[in-house]
């Protein structure tokens, strides 16, 4: 769920500059247990950091921390969709759900339409059926934590880390070994840390520009309206199959996909 009202590109830069307040204050500490750690043997940690060795990556504006491992993909927070100016991405967040996502699933194959499931570690494995189902259909995988823990950005690396690589690790199994590709924060809640951890796995950090709301099931014609006012915000949209009652979001996108095709729309993924 989208709890902070984080959306589009002005969301992901207040993020991004909370985020940078907040890692300050952990590398500090994060430098000072170096310190302790390895004793005279290293100088302070300003003087030893090095460039990152790995290439950078093109179009990337976020700069790594060389502290940390290099990603091979875009620790940017993602909007774009990689079809194009006329297309829009569906992204579902929060199951899967054994009652649910089969019916999310059923109104995408019946539309032809891809999406991005950004899962919660538990409910992978608790659902690994699902899992394999979302897979076979075609959609993209996406880690969203394993505690969803919307308060992410103020907690320890320690905690982000293990929330992001757990959960990693647990949609892997579910899948059968069929890897997120995309890592969405809790709320939207990222840090330029997390950012760069779940880029470094291969999971480019991913955003929205448009929260249809669903989550506090307001009706499905509130849903509907939601969604084609705020589109002109950019093509990622955000939709739930976990968390409660997700009939509106069923019913919503019934209504939606075919209205977006009428509109001219084609769907695609966020870019990579
Ligand atoms: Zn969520």
């Amino acid at each position: 769920m989208a709890r902070n009202g984080i959306r589009g590109t002005g969301g992901a830069i207040a993020v991004a500059v909370t985020g940078v307040a907040g890692i300050a204050v952990l590398l500090s500490v994060w430098t000072a247990h170096l310190g302790t750690a390895h004793h005279a043997a290293q100088a302070p940690a300003h003087t030893t950091a090095k460039p990152a060795a790995a290439k950078p990556v093109p179009g990337q504006t976020s700069v790594p921390d060389p502290k940390h491992p290099a990603p091979p993909v875009s620790m940017d927070i993602a909007h774009a969709s990689d079809k194009g100016d006329r297309a829009v991405n569906i992204t579902v967040d929060d199951g899967p759900d054994p009652v649910w996502t089969p019916k999310i699933l059923a109104v995408l194959k019946e539309n032809g339409v891809k999406a991005v499931f950004c899962v919660i570690g538990p409910n992978a494995t608790a659902n690994p059926e699902l899992i394999k189902d979302i897979v076979a259909a075609g959609h993209r995988l996406c880690d969203h934590s394993v505690h969803h823990d919307t308060t992410m950005n103020s907690k320890p690396q320690a905690f982000q880390r293990s929330e992001i690589l757990d959960a990693e690790k647990m949609i892997e199994k579910a899948s059968g070994g069929v890897k997120p590709l995309y890592y969405r924060a809790p709320g939207g809640a990222f840090t330029p840390y997390s950012r760069q951890l779940a880029a470094s796995q291969g999971m480019r950090p991913l955003g929205w520009n448009v929260d249809s709301k669903d989550f506090e099931r307001p009706g499905v014609n509130a849903v509907l309206n939601t969604v084609k006012h705020e589109l002109s915000n950019g093509p990622t949209i955000l939709f739930h199959d976990g968390g409660g009652d997700r009939s509106q979001s069923v019913q919503a996108l019934e209504q939606l996909l075919p209205w977006l095709k009428h509109q001219g729309y084609v769907f695609g993924f966020p870019v990579r």
